[in-house]
């Protein structure tokens, strides 16, 4: 650890690349839960996962009650995962009908394993105490919606992949509906400066059953070390090939200032790939993207910084 590290207590919450800035309000509210937290005796950990269960609970982001629908038009498939500097690693990834799964993936860090993913996920959840939940938003009713005609159409649903795709390797139950991706994240600083990660996703639509992105998987979707944490928001078949987290955190580590390892790190990937990044270090705090992107910064002064 370095000398003359500050230790103010901050929260950095992101509400997923290809948002919308109107949505900055749930991020700020997560943010200040987040401090909230800090300001009672919460560790960095605690203040991450409050400010991810506020933007799970808001209905509005592709997390927890918001998440996309899956292709079927009627399954959720949910990952999330928290790490922080003390060691604490949890994720699950693919768990359906549950309210919060980041709270399932903090109980996961509790196992003797740190990832669970589909049936054996969500019978965890039972077991730890978790009830049943399954609800779908009338937002996310819409978006499946024009989903299916854009599939249906000629326009492209996922860049660098045909439409077609999805029906040629289709493995749900039901037929497909048509013929021929926003997610959470926060990390976390506290007086004793430790650092955590929280994130939680619908995962991107259109996905076959089972699909896994990058927020459950360590150094790709999140980060935390000593040095810092990192939440990333994008395309994960693309976000796993470059272990973005990991690579950011890197960048901070070896002294590169937040912001600009927050840039480089989008700079990594062309324009059509939808990608945003989150860091806090020891010193400073970072976001980029490239797409609109909620978001919100608070540090235990509350002194508040909507956006970069
Ligand atoms: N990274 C998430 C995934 O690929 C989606 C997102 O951040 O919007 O599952």
């Amino acid at each position: 650890m370095q000398q003359n590290d500050t230790h103010e207590p901050m929260v950095l919450v992101h509400g997923g690349a290809g948002g919308s800035r109107d949505q900055d309000d749930g991020c700020q509210l997560a943010a200040s839960n987040g401090i909230d937290r800090l300001r009672g005796g919460g560790t960095a950990l605690d203040a991450a996962v409050d400010a991810v269960v506020a933007m799970e609970d808001d209905g509005r982001y592709n997390a927890g009650s918001g998440s996309v629908l899956c292709l079927d038009g009627r399954t959720v498939e949910m990952d999330a995962s928290i790490m922080d500097s003390t060691g604490a690693l949890g994720a699950v990834a693919c768990i359906q009908r549950v309210k919060n799964p980041v709270l399932v993936a903090q109980a996961v860090a509790g196992t003797p394993h740190w990832l669970l993913a589909g049936d054996g996920a969500e019978r965890f959840a039972r077991t730890a105490g978790f009830p049943s939940h399954h609800e779908i938003s009338a937002r996310q009713r819409d978006k499946h919606e024009k989903l299916m005609r854009t599939l249906s159409g000629t326009g492209q649903a996922t860049p660098g992949v045909a439409n077609r795709a999805f029906a040629q390797h289709w493995n749900y139950d039901t037929p497909p509906a048509f013929k021929p991706c926003d997610t959470v994240g926060a990390v976390a600083r506290d007086a004793q400066g430790r650092f955590a990660v929280a994130c939680s996703t619908g995962g991107s639509a259109p996905s076959l059953l089972g699909r896994v992105g990058d927020t459950p998987i360590i150094g790709s979707g999140f980060y935390a070390g000593e040095q810092g944490a990192v939440a990333v928001t994008g395309i994960g078949e693309h976000i796993v090939r470059r272990l973005l987290a990991h690579t950011v955190y890197q960048w901070i580590a070896d002294g590169m200032p937040a912001q600009e390892a927050a840039d480089k790190g989008v700079a990594l990937f062309p324009d059509e790939i939808d990608v945003g990044i989150i860091v806090l270090g020891r010193r400073d705090a970072g976001s980029a993207s490239n797409r609109e992107m909620p978001f919100a910064q608070m540090s235990g002064q509350m002194s508040e910084q909507v956006g970069k």
